[in-house]
């Protein structure tokens, strides 16, 4: 029995199933807007790991020891500004940088029209992992890649969606080194979109994006501006709730089927600390960031020592 069993709406598109085949025998393609595993009838022995291991199948939820709730922002207000909430994915991964880790998140590919997890341990990248890009992060490569680092003793945080996190627990197990910044998740749209809206800009510009953000903050944080850069200098902005993408992804009316429908956001959570939006925390206070708010909830005791770093920054 291999992946090919799993229905469109029962697979999140994580690449775990790809990542643990021993014979290379899946390949994600895209398939309907979205990736999906493809099994190739030479290569499979029919050993079943792949089935095995699908979140889908085996994921087990745990009890949360910790159940406590934040609203959180940065003190350097230019760093508020650089990201989607408060920042707290910033001080997160600065805090395990500064104990010699590494971090695994989201950033642009493809030109930007799509967007791809890697693992690094260079600011830069850490920057470029900053901000909510709006389609799916294809994974290929990171299983691999986070756990030769906690073979190597590095601890490693892992920031993405919960299916994507239930993904690498499944794959790695329990480890002490291994945290986990999880997404408050709406669902990305597919990154077809991103890529018709990125050259529909490009041709009106007559000119390569340099530089593209989906959560530009202007003057205050919501709501959300996209800010693209072009290679003739031009920098155009415009709300994501007017733009094509923006209606698309807003609207829920393009989204994997597994979103419609996903068991990964129910309770318990899944993560050590999961972080989102505190949108409408106007209506609660006014001793509020203007900038920018963001959600915190504590799952774990590992999530709690992680908060307590993030309180001496
Ligand atoms: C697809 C998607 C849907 C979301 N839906 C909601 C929602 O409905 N409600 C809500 O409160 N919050 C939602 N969020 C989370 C929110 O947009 C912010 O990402 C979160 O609050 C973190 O903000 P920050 O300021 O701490 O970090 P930021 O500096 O904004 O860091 C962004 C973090 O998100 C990761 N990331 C970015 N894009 C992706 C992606 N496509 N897939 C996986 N990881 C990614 C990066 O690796 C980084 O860790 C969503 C995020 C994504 C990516
Ligand atoms: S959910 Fe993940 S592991 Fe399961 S079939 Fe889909 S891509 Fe493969
Ligand atoms: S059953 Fe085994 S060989 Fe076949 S695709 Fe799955 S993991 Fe690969
Ligand atoms: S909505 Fe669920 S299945 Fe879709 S990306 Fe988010 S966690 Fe994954």
């Amino acid at each position: 029995m291999n992946v090919s069993e799993i229905s469109g709406k029962n697979c999140s598109g994580c690449g775990l199933c790809a990542a643990v085949c021993p014979k290379n025998a899946i390949k994600m393609e895209n398939k309907d807007f979205f990736l999906h595993p493809v099994v190739s009838a030479e290569k499979c022995v029919d050993c079943g790991i792949c089935f095995e291991k699908c979140p889908h199948n085996s994921f087990k939820r745990e009890e949360n020891s910790e159940k406590e709730v934040y609203s959180a922002w940065l003190k350097d207000q230019n760093l508020v500004s650089q990201s989607s909430s408060g920042g707290l994915f910033f001080a997160l991964a600065k805090s395990i940088l500064q104990k010699g880790g590494k971090v695994c998140g989201s950033v642009y590919d493809d030109g930007f029209c799509g967007a791809k997890h890697i693992v690094s341990d260079d600011i830069s990248d850490i920057m470029k992992m900053r901000t909510s890009k709006y389609v799916q992060s294809k994974t290929e490569g990171v299983f691999g890649e986070i756990k030769k680092a906690l073979d190597e003793n590095i601890p490693v945080l892992f920031t993405g969606t919960p299916c994507q996190a239930a993904a690498v627990k499944n794959f790695i197990g329990e480890n002490e080194n291994l945290y986990f910044a999880t997404l408050i998740c709406h669902g990305p749209t597919s990154d077809e979109v991103l890529k018709a809206y990125v050259s529909e800009l490009e041709n009106k510009e007559n000119s390569k994006i340099t530089g593209f953000n989906m959560r530009k903050k202007v003057k205050k944080w919501l709501p959300m501006y996209i800010e693209a850069s072009f290679e003739n200098g031009n920098v155009k902005t415009e709300a994501l709730h007017l733009s094509t993408f923006g209606r698309i992804f807003q609207s829920n009316v393009l989204m994997r089927e597994s979103c419609y429908e996903c068991g990964y956001k129910d309770f318990p959570l899944i993560g050590d600390v999961v972080i989102g939006d505190y949108k409408g925390i106007e209506n609660i206070t006014e001793n509020y960031n203007k900038m920018g708010v963001s959600c915190v909830i504590v799952c774990t005791e590992k999530g709690k020592s992680c908060l307590k770093v993030f309180r001496r920054i």
